[in-house]
C-alpha cells in the first residue's frame, strides 16, 4: 500500500530551537552540579520528554518548586512577565526557549496595550501561550475562542484582533468575519505562526486526495488537536497515535484504503508492519511541528 509522508511534518523551527536549547542546558547543569527544570513539559511529545529526562532535565508546574542557582527552562509557549521575575528574584539561570512567533505575539499585545488599543486574542483561554501573551498585554485584553464570544465583547470603539500562534486557520477566519461585523474600526492581524499555518493548508489539501491520515503528536498538543480535527473533518479515516506503536499491526480500519497519509508533529520516521510498498514523500519530516 503506497503512503505519503507530509513535506511539512516533523520538528517545526520553535521545537527544534526549544529542544537544542534544553540538551546544551541540561550539560551545564551537570557541568555546574546543579538541576536542570522545565516548567511544563518542553514539548507535547512523551518520547522527547522521556529523553530530556534521562539528560537530567525535571519537570515541575511551580517555579516554587526549582532549588535556587539551578537552570530552568522556559517553554516555547512562553510565559508571562510574572512568571520571568519570579524565575529572576528566586535566583535561578533562565534558559528562554520562548519562540520567536510567540515572542513576537507578545511585543504587539504590549505596544498596543500601551498605546491604550484594547486587544482581541483568539484563542484557547486555557492554553499556556494565551495566558501568557495576555499578561503582557498591560491594558485591556479580551480572549475569545468562537463567534459567540465575540457576541459578549463589550462595545470598543477601536481595538486590534491577534491569533494564538498555533490556533486554526479556519476558525480565525470565522471569528475574524464576525468581528469585522461587529468592530468597523478593527485592527486584525493574523499571528498564526508561518510552520502552523503551512501544515494546516497541506493538511487540507491532502485530506480531499487520500483515502486514509494518520496524525501523529502528543494528545495534550493544542496544534496536534487541530491537525486532527482538519484533516478529520474532510477525511473521517483519520486517526491520531503518539508513537509508532500505536499504528494499528494489521490494515483495519484502512482494509479498503489505497493511500493513506502522515502529518507528523515529530521527526521520528513512522513505521506499521503492513506498509510493504516504497513511501510517497512530498519532502523531508524535518519542518514543522505541533508544540504549543
Ligand atoms: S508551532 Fe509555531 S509558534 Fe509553536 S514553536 Fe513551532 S514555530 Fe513556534
Amino acid at each position: 500500500m503506497p503512503y505519503t509522508i507530509a513535506r511539512y511534518a516533523g520538528y517545526c523551527a520553535g521545537v527544534r530551537r526549544a529542544m537544542e536549547i534544553a540538551f546544551q542546558a541540561a550539560r551545564e547543569a551537570r557541568e555546574m552540579n546543579v538541576k536542570c527544570y522545565s516548567l511544563g513539559e518542553l514539548i507535547h511529545n512523551p518520547e522527547a520528554v522521556s529523553a530530556l529526562q534521562k539528560e537530567g532535565v525535571v519537570s515541575i508546574s511551580r517555579v516554587e518548586e526549582a532549588e535556587k542557582g539551578s537552570i530552568i527552562l522556559l517553554r516555547s509557549h512562553g510565559v508571562s512577565p510574572q512568571v520571568e521575575e519570579q524565575c529572576r528574584r528566586q535566583g535561578l539561570i533562565i534558559r528562554d526557549t520562548t519562540c520567536g512567533s510567540v515572542r513576537a505575539l507578545h511585543k504587539i499585545v504590549r505596544e498596543s496595550g500601551e498605546a491604550g488599543i484594547p486587544v482581541i486574542l483568539v484563542g484557547e483561554p486555557e492554553h499556556p501561550e494565551v495566558q501568557g501573551t495576555a499578561a503582557w498585554c498591560p491594558g485591556e485584553c479580551h480572549i475569545v475562542q468562537n463567534e459567540q464570544d465575540v457576541d459578549a465583547l463589550p462595545p470598543m470603539d477601536k481595538a486590534l484582533a491577534v491569533s494564538q500562534t498555533t490556533f486554526s486557520l479556519s476558525a480565525w477566519e470565522k471569528i475574524l468575519r464576525r468581528l469585522e461585523a461587529r468592530f468597523p474600526r478593527l485592527d486584525a492581524r493574523c499571528t498564526i505562526c508561518p510552520a502552523t499555518q503551512m501544515r494546516q493548508r497541506e493538511a487540507e489539501a491532502l485530506a480531499a486526495k487520500v483515502d486514509a491520515m494518520v496524525v501523529v503528536g502528543g494528545r495534550s498538543s493544542a496544534n496536534t488537536r487541530k491537525l486532527y480535527e482538519v484533516c478529520r473533518a474532510i477525511c473521517p479515516r483519520t486517526i491520531l497515535v503518539e508513537r509508532a506503536a500505536e499504528i494499528p499491526a494489521r490494515r483495519s480500519p484502512w482494509k479498503t484504503s489505497k493511500r493513506p497519509w502522515f502529518a507528523s508533529a515529530r521527526a521520528k520516521p513512522l513505521r506499521a508492519p503492513w506498509y510493504k510498498s516504497p513511501t510517497t514523500k512530498c519532502a523531508s519530516t524535518s519542518a514543522t511541528s505541533p508544540m504549543a
